[in-house]
């Protein structure tokens, strides 16, 4: 599949928190199936036109800064939604760029195909694995926790640097999920483990109070992992 349909729905030039260590831009993907209720990206959830500039045009842009940049980092919506993004990989990396994903494992089969291409994943994982109902009612998609477990299992199974990240809200689930949720990653394997606090954004209206998660929980969670953050506490 050439790289040249990639439907780009828009650009980061210059981050440093979207693939940790390295100074990236984030290239978005237009499309993704599910519908989460704080998605703070909405414009970005409908597979349609996209709105960012075409893939031709967004690697002659890439080309211009190499040197500036360490990393691309393809993002969504849910990149693996494109049949064009391995080989849009692989031009990037052509580039001598590393190469950086964030899905939510929301396409399995061809998650396990990009990621020999990727040298770094952040894995959104959106409620315990073994929560079925929940997991789909934060997705507002029927199955989707399966997707999710079948995600995990592609990127254990590749052997990548990665991260496992949460958005947590206690409108969302509670500590006691929250624990439970780190517990299954931890047991799976996982290394390196983020939460961060949801902001207020389209059906989630309120802040988490101050102090949620509890110290307790964060030393915890803490304790199971290598490496463990918590974002916008
Ligand atoms: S998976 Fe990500 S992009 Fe898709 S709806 Fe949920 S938050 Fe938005």
């Amino acid at each position: 599949m050439s790289a040249a349909g990639l439907r780009v729905g828009g650009l980061a030039p210059f981050t440093s928190i979207d693939y940790p260590g390295k100074l990236s831009a984030v290239v978005f993907v237009q499309g993704c199936p599910w519908r989460c209720g704080y998605c703070h990206n909405p414009h970005l959830q409908a597979r349609g036109a996209a709105t960012g500039p075409a893939w031709a045009e967004t690697l002659a842009w890439l080309q211009r800064r190499v040197g500036l940049l360490d990393a691309v980092v393809f993002s969504g919506g849910e990149p693996t939604i494109d049949p064009a993004l391995g080989a849009a990989m692989d031009e990037a990396r052509a580039l001598g760029l590393a190469i950086g994903l964030h899905s939510g494992g929301i396409h399995p089969r061809r998650l396990r195909e990009v990621l020999p291409r990727a040298d770094w994943i952040g894995l959104d994982v959106k409620a315990p694995l073994d929560d079925d109902t929940l997991h789909d009612r934060i997705t507002g998609v029927a199955g989707s926790a399966a997707a999710a477990r079948e995600g995990l299992d592609a990127v254990l199974d590749a052997n990548i640097a990665h991260e496992a990240r949460s958005t947590v809200h206690p409108a969302l689930f509670d500590e006691a999920a929250l624990l439970r949720l780190a517990e299954g990653l931890a047991r799976r394997g996982v290394k390196r483990y983020a939460v961060q606090i949801a902001r207020p954004a389209g059906a989630l209206r309120a802040v988490a109070p101050p102090g949620w998660p509890s110290a307790g929980t964060l030393g915890r969670l803490g304790a199971m992992f290598e490496g463990f953050e918590l974002r916008g506490g």
